[in-house]
């Protein structure tokens, strides 16, 4: 799920695993640790909380010098937040670090408790460190493959073993890579934690295992020697830097015009180079948070506009439901980071079931950009804030491009709708949407004292008010619900309160005097309402108007303004925004 960083080589490990680390601080984590081994023996130092807290201890005490060293930021699956529980776990010859979810921790560690085995704390990576001591007779690579024979779940693992003076990594559904160096070497879950040291790297793939050494890293699979090729990441140092905004999340909203343009580049006058989703009786989007949100755009025009029948459902529920695949299918799965663990799971279940699979996603080198049969990058960039913006428009792009594609491949597109003609205007005008920051500053002083905020919309409106919530939610942890328009009077208006906050999305001129009918329900009942349209509306006193565009993108110039309204509540309140509490960036458990 979070951080992992080692280190081989010729300098002392110490301030290289601190950077490390910090690079991999968007990712959200609740405690953090590391080990540094020298010849003769491994230091443990860790503690909960933010990377400064590991700091100060490290500060305070005297530490063995070392050229070998794992670090790790955890986000707890198994067992609270604590010392005992943070990585690395050490349990007798071994140390680890360990990214991702042993499903069968409970069952193997009642076994190894029978063998006397003695825990501190109550983490599955605690489990599966005892595991891998239990099979070492001094042949790490035996140890390890022996081990995760048993071993049920998804991991990336960075292994110290006392009588070696090697560095070990093996991978399952985690990400992880080997950074190559000059006469020194690394680990990483992520490119970003060694991007400061190096831009050469080898993905690790399922099943093999790596033996670092400060000169030589050796991958084998069963025993056998495997030929791993060297690849450089075209991520530029300065990428992670803010550019002068106060948040990535900033940054990145305001780098949504650019990345747009960059993503539809390849496809405004090739839309052959898309996917034809025609040859498919039925669609299936799986995803996850935003990415469903964005899948739940693209599932209304497709079947308003292309007449193409969808299903779209949450990857940790399609996961484990009984799907019907009795038509000709795709299966669309939308993932930024292209490591989130439920939807790589669906995208299994897909391709054992052979339908084929189509990914949406931003990451080119992740588990489902290399494991589904086909692919469209989004090109955001790398996304630091833990709350997504630029990928999410992006997905939406996409997915509006492919509606249109299927449309016109239908004859189905109306003259009116101008797609191609506005789809190159969408950059320039979002820039003018992003511009007008004092107008969001000013709802955000509306709302931000607020406990409460609900959001309405009817159709492609319901789906923008989903990722409007969230990000409201995700950020400035004021509590948000949205609901089609319709529905908030069977139940949820009982909620509504004086000075309560409702956005009221309005951009599909086919059923927008019912949800101005909704509007007046909730303004009666004290609501404070905000009006986030495409029109002007007399007699509003706070209300957002957007250019007017072609449907298949009105979400995408709405979006904005809600990200940043959520950007400013987050600021006034005085919310950690680009790391908000209890979420990470890439959800690689289930
Ligand atoms: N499942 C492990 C734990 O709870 C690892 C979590 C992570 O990926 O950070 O400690």
């Amino acid at each position: 799920m979070c951080g992992i960083i080692g280190y081989i080589g010729k300098e002392n490990p110490i301030d290289i695993l601190i950077n490390g680390l910090k690079n991999l601080e968007y990712r959200g984590y609740d405690s953090a640790g590391i080990a540094l081994k020298n010849e003769n023996e491994i230091e443990i130092i860790k503690s909960v909380g933010k990377i400064v807290n590991l700091e100060e201890k490290i500060k305070n005490q005297e530490l063995i010098s070392a050229n070998i060293g794992i670090a790790h930021t955890r986000w707890a699956t198994h067992g609270k937040p604590s010392v005992e529980n943070a990585h690395p776990h050490r349990v007798g010859n071994i140390t680890l670090v360990h990214n991702g979810i042993i499903e069968n921790a409970e069952e193997l560690r009642e076994k190894l408790k029978k063998e006397n085995v003695v825990f501190e704390g109550e983490t599955d990576t605690e489990t599966l460190t005892a595991l891998i001591n239990k099979y070492y007779k001094n042949d790490p690579i035996e140890a390890i493959s022996n081990a995760l024979k048993e071993v049920k779940g998804s991991y990336a693992l960075g292994i110290l073993f006392e009588n070696s003076n090697d560095l070990y990594a093996v991978r399952k559904d985690s990400p992880l890579i080997i950074g190559i160096g000059e006469k020194e070497n690394f680990i990483a879950s992520d490119i970003a934690a060694i991007i400061d040291y190096t831009n050469k790297y080898i993905l690790l793939e399922e099943g093999e295992i790596a033996k670092i050494n400060k000169d030589k890293v050796e991958v084998t699979k069963d025993k056998k020697v495997v030929d791993k090729q060297i690849q450089v990441t075209k991520l530029e140092r300065d990428a992670k830097d803010k550019c002068g905004y106060d948040h990535y999340m900033l940054k990145e909203i305001m780098e949504e015009p650019v990345v747009l343009e960059k993503t539809f580049e390849p496809y405004l006058d090739n839309l052959e180079k898309l996917p034809d989703l025609t040859k498919y009786e039925e669609i299936h989007i799986v995803a996850c948070g935003s990415a469903m949100y964005a899948g739940m755009i693209g599932k209304t025009l497709l079947e308003e506009y292309a007449n193409t029948k969808v299903e779209i459902d949450v990857a940790s529920e399609y996961r484990y439901k009984n799907i019907i695949y009795d038509r000709k299918t795709l299966v669309i799965l939308i993932s930024q980071s292209g490591e989130t663990a439920d939807t790589i799971a669906a995208m299994r279940k897909a391709k054992e079931h052979k339908v084929d699979t189509l990914a949406i996603v931003n990451v080119k080198t992740s588990t489902i950009a290399r494991d589904s049969d086909a692919q469209i990058f989004i090109e955001a960039g790398p996304e630091i804030a833990v709350a997504t913006t630029k990928a999410y428009i992006l997905q939406v792009g996409i997915m509006a491009l492919l509606a249109y594609k299927t449309a016109l491949t239908k004859d189905l597109v109306k003259e009116e709708h101008k797609v191609l003609e506005e789809a190159k205007k969408l950059p320039r005008m979002i820039k003018e949407v992003l511009d007008r920051r004092e107008e969001y500053k000013k709802i955000a002083k509306e709302i931000y004292k607020s406990e409460d905020v609900f959001f309405i919309g009817r159709k492609i409106d319901y789906a923008t008010s989903q990722e409007g919530s969230l990000k409201i939610k995700e950020i400035s942890y004021i509590h948000s619900e949205a609901y089609q328009a319709g529905e908030l009077k069977h139940g949820t208006i009982s909620l509504i309160d004086d000075g309560i906050p409702v956005f009221a999305i309005i951009t599909d001129d086919t059923i927008k005097d019912k949800t101005v009918s909704n509007i007046e329900e909730v303004k009666s009942r004290g609501a404070k309402t905000i009006i986030i349209s495409n029109e002007t509306w007399d007699n509003q006193k706070l209300q957002v108007v957007v250019p007017k565009i072609s449907p298949y993108f009105q979400p995408i110039l709405i979006v904005p303004t809600l990200q940043l309204i959520a950007y400013e509540t987050a600021k006034l309140r005085g919310c950690d925004i680009d790391k908000p509490k209890n979420l990470a960036k890439s959800v690689t458990v289930e």
